[in-house]
């Protein structure tokens, strides 16, 4: 199953942004602008992808989806703004790390990563997606970050993890993809 389209669409979304701004830094090598664009391009595409995912959750997901997208965050629910907060606390300080410690990385390394976070906005959309607490989204494995390309499927016993069916799933992923369901429903839902 391919990812939903949502998912590539607000990706190259937040890269477009994200890479601007890198372009830059390594110019100018202004690092507190570059940690200012990216978090604000980070927290609207996580933003932007905890919305689309909500919509697919389900009926009720997808009106506060769509009421959200004209009065702001708080059509959504407390949980939902809670979510998402505490996912862009998370990813901001992974970035400010980054920024720390990326005089002594090399170009390549830099643009590499920095993709990395702005990739990583999918697992907003799978969080909302899912509206259940798993041990891991796809977009936030710590093998294959940004990078991961599986999708999670929603069936009667639980939620399942999906692998795309080539060389692009990861060693981590592959065992998760192996578990029926990756995430039971039963357990705690
Ligand atoms: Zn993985």
């Amino acid at each position: 199953m391919p990812n939903p389209p949502e998912v590539p669409k607000l990706a190259a979304l937040t890269l477009e942004v994200t890479r601007t701004a890198t372009a830059r830094y390594l110019e100018d090598g202004d690092a507190a602008r570059w940690e200012k664009d990216v978090s604000t391009a980070l927290t609207r595409g996580h933003m932007a992808a905890y919305i689309s995912g909500l919509a697919e959750r389900d009926t009720g997901g997808k009106i506060r989806a769509f009421l959200s997208w004209f009065v702001g965050d708080w059509a959504l629910s407390k949980d939902d703004r809670q979510a998402i907060k505490t996912t862009v606390a998370e990813q901001l300080d992974y970035l400010k790390r980054f920024v720390d410690i990326a005089g002594d990385l090399s170009e390549d390394q830099i643009k590499a990563r920095a993709d990395q976070y702005a990739l990583a906005t999918k697992q907003s959309y799978w969080q909302a997606w899912a509206g259940a607490e798993l041990d891991c989204l796809p977009g936030q494995c710590e093998e294959c970050y940004g990078n991961c390309r599986c999708v999670l499927r929603r069936e009667a016993d639980g939620i399942y993890w999906d692998c795309q069916d080539d060389a692009h799933s990861c060693a981590s992923c592959r065992d998760r993809g192996a578990m029926s369901p990756f995430h039971s429903m039963t357990e705690e839902d």
